[in-house]
């Protein structure tokens, strides 16, 4: 191929992009509402809407509003047209969901496992997870365009090797290549922070913005960044690890190594050490009520006490919001964002976050407080796996 031919088909291969693009984000667009945005002629909008129509990727939605002269027929994405899979890795569970083409969550399902996992084992969760949701969903196979793997840890989202998983002490594993030979469709991983990111930006409340910050908190805590209209990776790719970074000198043993990481004080993992430790030194808490078996203890169980008023339960959450409040004002003073969105686990407790809000109040220079709007996802706790599935959608070329 010449220079030139290829440099056409890479303009084609962008114009298709961006008129695919234009017609998701708008939901319904009319052709000539796609010349006037896209400024290629009305004959080349016509054939790519033609062939896209002819692929089954868009369907007629209805007329648009006459503004006199001839009324124009509108388009929207067909939902059905190809669907994903995103995988969301997770202590203690698996979860999965298949989107349509449009983003949408159409089967959702999540498989609880006991005890730590070796990658062998986590492959063959995988897979059961993926053939479980096609199979119960009743979406053919051949409209699957790929898995997204949501993972909490260090990923190349490149080559799809992780390089990290603390919580389950995985280095090194090259999760697309063996997840591909099981099971025959094109896989794709990233950070959970960074897909958590991706959802909002595609679904979410950041779509309107160029940079803001999705912070994940579960047992690990990680934030997406989207800083000017692209996530940023970093030199290596595992920019974000805010979980990593010291908010206590002398803080207790983190996963990575390290003593006083915010996760080690501030992860889910954190909130049950510490109250299993208070009521170990008999610390009075409706708990020892509520739970037959302390080593058994769920966060669940934490935030239902919360709610009852127990003292344990919001002292608890008091110091998790302290540290979540330092952690949280570091990064935004550093980074400066229009919008900082909480998601994860922390969306379960975040009644019982006062403290945390007070402490970015004290913490956050005044330019910063008035600059970034800071607020929970209302995507809910799986946003991390349906984020692996706008991966895929993302990545698709027509
Ligand atoms: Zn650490």
């Amino acid at each position: 191929m010449t220079a030139q031919a290829g440099n056409s088909k890479f303009v084609k291969t962008m114009n298709r992009q961006n008129i695919l693009n234009l017609i998701r984000l708008s939901e319904e667009i009319s052709r000539s509402e796609l010349v006037q945005q896209t400024g290629l002629t009305a004959p080349t909008v016509s054939d790519i809407t033609k062939r896209f129509m002819h692929k089954g990727l868009i369907v007629e939605s209805g007329i648009a509003k006459s503004t006199g002269g001839r009324r124009a027929v509108t388009f929207r994405l067909n939902p059905e047209a190809r669907y994903s899979v995103g995988l969301d890795v997770e202590n203690g569970h698996v979860g999965v969901q298949i989107l349509d083409f449009t983003g949408e969550t159409v089967f959702q399902a999540d498989f609880p496992y006991q005890g730590e996992v070796d990658f062998s084992e986590l492959l063959g969760l995988l897979e059961n997870a993926v053939l479980h949701a096609i199979r119960e969903s009743g979406i053919e196979r051949e409209k699957v365009l790929g898995i997204g793997v949501s993972v909490p840890g260090l990923v190349n989202m490149d080559t799809g090797e992780v390089h990290l998983i603390p919580h389950f002490h995985l280095r090194n594993v090259p999760l697309k290549e063996k997840l591909e030979d099981v099971l025959q469709l094109p896989v794709s991983v990233i950070n959970d922070a960074n897909a958590a990111a991706l959802a909002e930006k595609w679904l979410g409340q950041a779509r309107d913005n160029e940079n803001f910050i999705c912070v994940v908190g579960r047992t690990g805590i990680g934030a997406g960044l989207f800083l000017g209209g692209e996530l940023y990776q970093g030199s290596a790719g595992v920019a974000g690890e805010i979980g990593h970074q010291t908010v206590e000198i002398d803080g207790p043993l983190c996963d990575c190594g390290n003593y006083g990481c915010l996760e080690s004080l501030a992860g889910s993992q954190a909130i049950l050490k510490y109250v299993k430790a208070q009521l170990k030194q008999g610390r009075k808490s409706m708990l020892t009520e509520l739970v037959e078996d302390f080593e058994a203890l769920t966060l669940d169980n934490v935030c239902h006490a919360a709610s009852l008023g127990d003292q344990l339960a919001l002292d608890v959450f008091n110091r998790t919001g302290v540290y979540l409040g330092l952690g949280l004002a570091n990064i935004i003073n550093i980074l400066n964002p229009e919008k900082l969105l909480i998601s994860g686990d922390i969306l379960k407790y975040r009644d019982y976050l006062d403290r945390m809000h007070e402490t970015l109040d004290s913490k956050l220079l005044g330019v910063q407080k008035r600059c970034c709007q800071v607020a929970y996802s209302e995507m809910g706790v799986n946003s991390s796996g349906r984020g692996a599935g706008v991966l895929v959608l993302d990545r698709f070329r027509v």
